[in-house]
């Protein structure tokens, strides 16, 4: 904002008043003698008179301080140090230097990128409509107390905010004593930070859900069996098989909530143990082989001659495999068939797919496969057993690993899960080793 000298604009605006009126009186009694109303000598008379007091009346006495005043003290912007913009701009966050008054004395470069452009010498309400940091800064200017405010914002994107309100004492202001004389605003992104509290929260309801799911049903069974089927000898064979049931399906859910843990709190550590994938592809079918005969359906295995050794978790690579693997044979057992296998491509990457003939996965629901608890069909999922996890450990597991995975399908034509890992050579020859 800028600063007018005290007194001025009263002085100017008195004057041209008393000037104002003189040229009408003028004008009147110039007309009054052209048309022989007025007596030449007296209509100069009034003009002299009005001169005069033009003259007396528009010259004002200087004004003092005490007749005007002085508005509070919004310091020039060339009065900030350049080591006060400096720090400003080297702030990790977006910031911005206000006077009291919240103009913008300094912006660093942070705030055209996460707020909008600012520019100095603009009231800061030009780059941020939110009333409540409007107002926290003209408070905090005035009572020296720093604030913070949390806003969010729908436009352009779904956003939270946080402001930082600090009131400062920074600039040589002569004559001013008290009271802050600039405003450092401060903004952090809590966007991120509001997504992941709102996953936990989701997670837990969701594993909470879950299990709450059979503990109800198997409270259920022994009220009932304690009950009215106490002496039912068919009711409490029926019941304890449905009760035993519920427990493994329980007892399914913590193992993989276990693992999902487990494999997230390695998630930064890339395994380093030699593993070779034809193997453990091969041992995976082989346990689910029961499975596959009970769904009727065959598993055909192709692999390479060649090992494909890369670097893995063992434990881990068999967990993944064994998520994909039982899903074709649990949903696409309709299909009779699966294909597994195991191959190096062009560019000498291991590429391990897994390729069902079932119903297949509607294209709205592919992006979300890997969400914790995430099904296409509940129901369908609970009968088979399963609890929603799988995908979301076998996105960790590859993760964790480097590798990419991907899903392609056609509803009615089958799904194909690809995952794909640097082979141990890929790696060597990335980070520049070359066999010996
Ligand atoms: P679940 O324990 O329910 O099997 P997953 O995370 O392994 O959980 O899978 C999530 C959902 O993805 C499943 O509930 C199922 O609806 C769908 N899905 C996974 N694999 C297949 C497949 N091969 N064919 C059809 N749908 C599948």
């Amino acid at each position: 904002m800028s600063q007018t000298p005290p007194g001025i604009p009263w002085q100017r605006t008195r004057r041209s008043r008393v000037l104002a009126l003189a040229w009408l009186l003028g004008a009147i009694v110039v007309t009054g003698t052209l048309l022989d109303l007025i007596h030449p000598a007296f209509a100069a008379l009034v003009v002299a008179i009005a001169l005069a007091a033009a003259f007396l009346l528009g010259t004002e006495p200087p004004v003092t301080q005490e007749a005007a005043p002085a508005a509070p003290p919004t310091p020039p912007r060339a009065r900030v140090e350049p080591a006060v913009g400096a720090v400003v701009a080297a702030l990790p966050e977006p910031a911005l230097l206000l006077t009291p008054d919240g103009d913008i004395l300094v912006a660093n470069a942070r705030v055209a990128m996460a707020i909008g452009p600012a520019r100095v010498g603009d009231p800061l309400s030009f780059l941020v409509r939110v009333p409540e940091v409007l107002e926290a800064v003209r408070t905090s200017a005035q009572d020296g107390i720093p604030r913070r405010v949390e806003f969010g914002e729908r436009i352009p994107l779904d956003r939270w905010l946080e402001a930082h309100i600090v009131p400062l004492r920074l600039l040589e202001v002569p004559g001013q004593v008290r009271g802050p004389d600039t405003v450092l605003l401060t903004f952090r992104d809590l966007t991120q930070q509001r997504r992941v509290e709102q996953m936990r929260a989701d997670f837990v309801a969701n594993a909470s859900h879950e299990l709450r799911t059979p503990l109800a049903s198997l409270s259920g069974f022994i009220e009932t069996l304690m009950g009215p089927a106490r002496n039912d000898a068919a009711a409490r064979e029926r019941f304890l098989g449905i009760m035993g049931a519920q427990a493994r399906r329980m007892s399914r859910l913590i193992d993989d909530l276990l693992s999902l843990s487990r494999i997230e709190l390695n998630a930064h550590v890339r395994p380093d143990t030699q593993v070779e994938l034809g193997m453990i592809v091969a041992h995976v079918c082989e346990t689910l082989s029961p499975l596959a005969r009970e769904r009727g359906v065959e598993i055909c295995v192709t692999r390479p001659e060649e090992p494909v050794p890369v670097l893995g978790d063992r434990d881990e690579l068999i967990r993944l495999f064994e998520n994909l693997v039982e899903n074709a044979l649990k949903y696409g057992a309709a299909g009779k068939r699966v294909e597994v296998s195991i191959a190096k491509d062009g560019g000498g990457d291991a590429l391990v797919s897994i390729r069902d003939f079932g119903p297949g996965i509607s294209p709205e629901h592919l992006p979300r496969l890997t969400e914790r608890f995430y099904r296409v069909d509940v129901v369908a999922s609970r009968d088979q057993g399963g609890t929603g996890l799988g995908l979301a450990i076998v996105k960790h597991i590859v993760a964790r690993h480097r590798g990419k995975l991907a899903v392609e399908s056609q509803p009615g034509q089958g799904a194909t899960f690809a995952v794909r890992f640097e082979t141990l050579a890929t790696q060597q020859k990335n980070s520049g080793l070359t066999e010996a």
